[in-house]
Order: structure tokens, then sequence, then C-alpha cells
């Protein structure tokens, strides 16, 4: 595997993950085992954020703890990325929402965006981008790309399945986001799903396949 690109070695992802490519799954489980690998997944890539030194009274004295060192950016792409915000959002309730919203156009087939919530003033430390299937790649360096353009320095893609041309993408176009997903598949079809994959990561949470 290619450096700064982390496939989950954990056994609960994997378990989790077999149970919602499964076309057995209905979107109600669908989108608690989203949201359940969204937290596990977010734990895995943010073992490396900077905390410092703050003082704590217990019931039984004072010592020293350590707390966040400026905030979260979570970045959920429309639609699919929604369902991977809440459970993210319960762990770090102080994060901030930016939503950003893309497209495929029809005429170039480069993504297009059509929605993004630009914050006032990009204050902080890092940003997850949220996005389920890193297939093409073309929206999560898109999505790299805006951010950047916003001023926001580490940024971190996570997504649940990956395939092999979404990473080579992302690697070429921007090599300093690191990749999480929960696993990487074989490789996309000839109209970019991937294989195995899940099917279509949106229709399966909202219901609408
Ligand atoms: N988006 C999806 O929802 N599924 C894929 O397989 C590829 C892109």
């Amino acid at each position: 595997m290619p450096d700064n690109v982390f496939p989950s070695q954990h056994p609960l992802v994997a378990h989790k993950l077999t149970l919602l490519r499964s076309t057995e799954t209905k979107p109600k489980k669908f989108r608690e085992l989203v949201r359940e690998l969204a937290i596990l997944l977010c734990y895995e890539a943010t073992t490396d954020l900077e905390t410092e030194p703050v003082d704590v009274t217990t019931p039984m004295g004072a010592t020293h703890g350590r707390e966040l060192k400026k905030g979260i950016g979570l970045v959920p792409v429309l639609r699919a990325g929604l369902g991977m915000v809440e459970g993210i959002w319960e762990m770090v309730p102080g994060a901030e929402v930016w939503h950003i919203g893309l497209k495929r156009d029809e005429r170039t087939l480069q993504p297009m965006q059509y929605y993004a919530n630009k914050p006032v003033q990009p204050r902080v430390q890092v940003c997850l981008i949220l996005d389920p299937m890193l297939a093409t790649g073309g929206s999560a360096s898109a999505t790299v790309a805006l951010l950047k353009e916003w001023g926001v320095r580490r940024i971190k893609y996570i997504g649940l399945i990956a395939a092999p041309e979404g990473i080579r993408k992302l690697r070429a176009d921007h090599a300093d986001v690191p990749i999480h997903v929960g696993a990487v598949d074989e490789r996309l079809n000839d109209i970019g799903y991937i294989v195995p994959g899940l099917g279509d990561a949106g229709d399966r949470q909202f219901g609408t396949g």
C-alpha cells in the first residue's frame, strides 16, 4: 500500500463493512452501519491530533490534562457523506461542519461544485473530508483543492471503500492528504462504480435506489 494510504485493519470495521455491502441490508441498518464505521475510521484517522495541556480539578484535587488544540472541520461531500457526520460529531461536538456539493458535469465529466458553505475564517487544525466511496477520485480531489483555496493547511480523507483508481488520482493531485478507508476494493467498472463495493452509497442510505 502506498505511503499515506491507511486501509483499516480493525476487525470491527471488517465485520461492519461486510454487513454494509450485503444486498440484504436495508436503509435503516445501512445508515446505522455508516454512522458506526465513520466513528471507527475517524478514531483511526485522528490519533495525531494536536492537544495542549490544561489544568483540571477532580473531586480529589488538581491535576493536569490535555484538550484539543483548535477545532476540527468535518466536510461531508453531498449527499452520501451526510451519513458520516452525525456519529463523528457526537464524539467531537465542537467540530464545525462545512457542506460541499459536487456533481458531475455531463459535458466535461469533471466534478462541478453546486454548493459550498465556506466558513467565514477557517481556524481549524484539520479538516476531515467525509465521502463514503473513493471511486474515480475526481470529487475528492476537487474538494481538497477547494479547501486549500480557502486556506486549510491540514486535510485528511475518510471514506468507507476506495478503488485503486481513486487512490491513484487523489495521491497524484494531493500527495499531502492521508487517505483513511475501511477497505480497498478491486477496481472501478465502466460506469464508475466500485467493484465489489456496495452499490450507490447515497441511494442505499436514503432509500432512493
Ligand atoms: N459512488 C457510489 O455511491 N458507489 C460507487 O461504487 C462509486 C461511487
